[in-house]
């Protein structure tokens, strides 16, 4: 069985929660904490959970929303900590407060008791930056955010999972037309930057639907998305009701959804 909640999810923090169990052993980790220990500490209480609960945080890249409290929280709390080669050559001087760091290669999934987590690299303005395919050996979670544009690898990593969370981080027309520098607006837009509601039904139709159980739009701009046309471009794509999608929101994420 696998079970999946969301801390926050946005440019003001991100945190995933993703739990596999077979009724005896249960193994729970986060992906990403980009909130103070104090926040953390209380979005994971809202979802039933202290942080004794976690046994590892993992990483997907360096950017502050996703890696901003990581750290500490790490330090605090005993829990060790995986990122790729080059996410940690970006932290160096942080590590020492950690309890335990182990390098993943950004190809090779690993397991971390029950929990299978297959990394795959994203082209995004990081380091090296990875997002994940969880599994508990017969359902499979895939988590896809802070892509500029999707590849043929990351088609083929998210084609036929159970649950997806994917991208939808502006609208086109609102960043072009919106009041972030023209500097901003590029990065965002570039092939480095952030998945847009319509590539990310591009890459939703092109996926094998067959078994998806659970669809979340994330990461979504506050400026320059809305919660509406995030949903209506991917129920385009998936040819289903639009309120079916559900939404990570950047203060309340969202419940727990179980893979069945
Ligand atoms: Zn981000
Ligand atoms: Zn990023």
């Amino acid at each position: 069985m696998i079970r999946f909640a969301c801390l926050g999810s946005g440019s003001r923090g991100n945190g995933l929660v993703v739990e596999v169990g077979d009724g005896r052993h249960t193994t729970r980790v986060l992906v990403d904490c980009g909130f103070n220990c104090r926040e953390t500490v209380a979005r994971l209480a809202r979802l039933g959970l202290r942080p004794a609960d976690l046994c590892g945080l993992l990483v997907t890249h360096e950017h502050s929303d996703h890696l901003g409290g990581v750290f500490r929280f790490a330090a605090r709390y005993g829990i060790r900590v995986f990122l790729t080669h080059g996410t940690l050559s970006c932290v160096e001087a942080a590590i020492q407060q950690l309890a335990a760091v182990e390098v993943i290669d950004s190809h090779l999934p690993f397991k971390i008791d029950g929990l299978g987590a297959r990394p795959f690299p994203v082209p995004h303005d990081a380091r090296e930056p990875v997002q994940f395919v969880f599994s508990d050996g017969a359902r499979r979670l895939g988590l896809l955010t802070d892509t500029g544009h999707a590849t043929t690898h990351v088609e083929r990593m998210l084609s036929g999972v159970d649950a997806l969370i994917l991208e939808c981080n502006h609208d086109l027309r609102m960043l072009e037309s919106g009041r972030y520098p023209i500097w901003l607006r590029r990065r965002i837009a570039s092939p480095y930057g952030h998945l847009d509601n319509e590539a990310a039904a591009r890459l939703l139709a092109v996926l094998d639907r067959s078994k998806l159980q659970h669809l979340v739009a994330a990461h979504l701009s506050h400026q320059n998305n809305s919660a509406e046309l995030a949903r209506s471009a991917l129920a385009r794509a998936a040819g289903c009701e639009a309120e079916w999608i559900g939404i990570a929101d950047q203060d309340a994420g969202f419940a727990w959804r179980e893979i069945r």
